[in-house]
């Protein structure tokens, strides 16, 4: 079936990225994969494949399904739930070596319920809130739980885990009072290999890696840190054909009429809206101070009117209309187009660009 949008999946890049992140954690610590919502967009299987391939041994997902998707992949791989235990979902967390990520104290006693009486539990990690306030236990619950030296010999969990609030602005106060409570609340606890560190807070330095590294958007080529260089390679183009040209005379493009074309122009329609990531934002309409662009041959054509569900106008005036034609594609994330500028422009993060790409993209997957 022809398509009018594609997504070409660099996994070669994906796995370099692991590698660069891995060899610079090694060798105090491991570094594990998140892999959740689909691999922040680009696909759960073929990611566990390039990461394992890579060496990951070490994954998180964030839901019970997502795990038993990977599990099906990995038969070896340890992967942890974000989400914790689900009320009654334990069984099948068991069945599926599946470990969750416990962050309230019923939590834990579901989980050791499971193992039955006064046996050791299947493997899980601990979450501590150390200033989140999102999941995860708090002080007051870690001391409770210290308090129970049989409960925590049964519950011995695999990992003890923290996440941090502002990692993404290195100077934030906040990212040192995290590293300290952590160690502090870890410490009430018997010995437990530990991990802090999200792409952002890898890049915080060593002092947060402790001896699992859980990195996603950096994977996946995305900036980590706000207004600095992103070492990551790019692992996602998108794009669209374009199916029909016009030249206009003057008059408004789109709903809304929200864009008035300022004399005659060309205009492209492409096959790709915002059903399939592009958010309505980055449709200009009058007076607004930015433009959007896709490239197409290379050259920036920017997005006019406003986005539809399936559907972006954009000014091709400027571009020979031998390459600006019906059928050919134009670039709208990619090397032209990074996901973070993309997202700028949007008025939102590169994580929800990625997470938004949807089903409708013919997926190639490059090695
Ligand atoms: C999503 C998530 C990560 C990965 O975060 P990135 O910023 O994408 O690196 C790590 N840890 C937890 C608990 C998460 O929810």
């Amino acid at each position: 079936m022809q398509t009018g949008a594609r997504l070409r999946v660099d996994l070669g890049a994906l796995a370099a990225n692991y590698r660069l992140l891995a060899d610079e954690a090694a060798p105090a610590a491991r570094c594990g994969a998140v892999v959740k919502a689909d691999a922040y967009g680009i696909g759960l299987e073929p990611a566990l494949e390039a990461l394992s391939g890579a060496g990951c041994k070490v994954f998180f997902v964030a839901t019970p399904e997502e795990g038993a998707r990977a599990r099906d992949r990995l038969a070896e791989a340890e992967i942890y739930i974000l989400d914790g235990l689900l009320q009654g979902g334990g069984q099948e967390m068991i069945a599926r070596d599946l470990r969750p990520v416990l962050g309230c104290t019923e939590e834990i006693e579901e989980w050791l319920e499971l193992a039955g009486d006064g046996r050791g539990a299947a493997p899980s990690a601990l979450h501590i809130d150390t200033g989140m306030n999102r999941l995860g236990l708090l002080a007051d619950d870690v001391d409770r739980l210290k308090a129970q030296a049989d409960l925590w010999q049964r519950l011995n969990p695999s990992l003890i885990m923290s996440h941090l609030a502002c990692a993404d602005t290195p100077a934030h106060p906040m990212n040192e009072q995290q590293l300290v409570r952590f160690e502090r609340l870890r410490h009430r606890l018997p010995p437990a290999p530990a991990s802090l560190a999200n792409s952002a807070g890898f890049f915080l330095g060593k002092s947060y890696h402790f001896d699992l590294c859980r990195p996603g958007i950096a994977l996946y080529g995305g900036e980590a840190v706000g207004n600095a260089p992103n070492p990551m390679r790019p692992v996602v183009l998108a794009e669209a054909r374009i199916l029909q040209v016009k030249e206009i005379r003057a008059g408004s493009v789109g709903y809304g009429a929200a864009y008035h074309c300022p004399g005659p122009r060309r205009i492209a329609t492409l096959a790709a809206g915002y059903a399939d990531g592009l958010m309505r934002h980055l449709g200009r309409e009058d007076g607004a101070p930015q433009d959007s662009m896709v490239y197409i041959g290379g050259k920036p054509a920017p997005i006019i009117g406003r986005v539809s569900m399936d559907l972006i106008t954009v000014d091709v005036s400027d571009i020979d209309p031998e390459i600006a034609r019906r059928g050919a594609w134009a670039e709208l994330i990619g090397p032209n187009a990074p996901v973070d500028a993309v997202a700028r422009r949007a008025g939102t993060i590169g994580y929800e660009v990625l997470t938004s790409l949807g089903k409708r993209y013919a997926r190639v997957y490059v090695a």
